[in-house]
C-alpha cells in the first residue's frame, strides 16, 4: 500500500497525512496569508526534507 492518503491545504499547497493539521494550516494561510513553520514542519514536504537537509558544518 503505497497510496498514503494525504490532506492538501489548498492555499499553500502543502500535503498532510493528518487532516486536523491540513485544516489547521488552511485556516491559518487564509488568515495570514503566510505559512506557521509550527504547522508546516509536519507537512509530508517537511518530513521528506528532512533526510537531505544535512548543513555544511
Ligand atoms: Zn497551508
Amino acid at each position: 500500500m503505497t497510496d498514503k492518503k494525504v490532506y492538501q491545504c489548498p492555499e499553500c499547497g502543502l500535503h498532510y497525512e493528518d487532516g486536523k493539521t491540513a485544516n489547521k494550516c488552511e485556516a491559518w494561510c487564509s488568515k495570514y496569508k503566510s505559512c506557521n513553520l509550527e504547522i508546516i514542519k509536519d507537512s509530508v514536504e517537511s518530513s521528506q526534507q528532512k533526510t537531505e537537509s544535512k548543513g555544511s558544518a
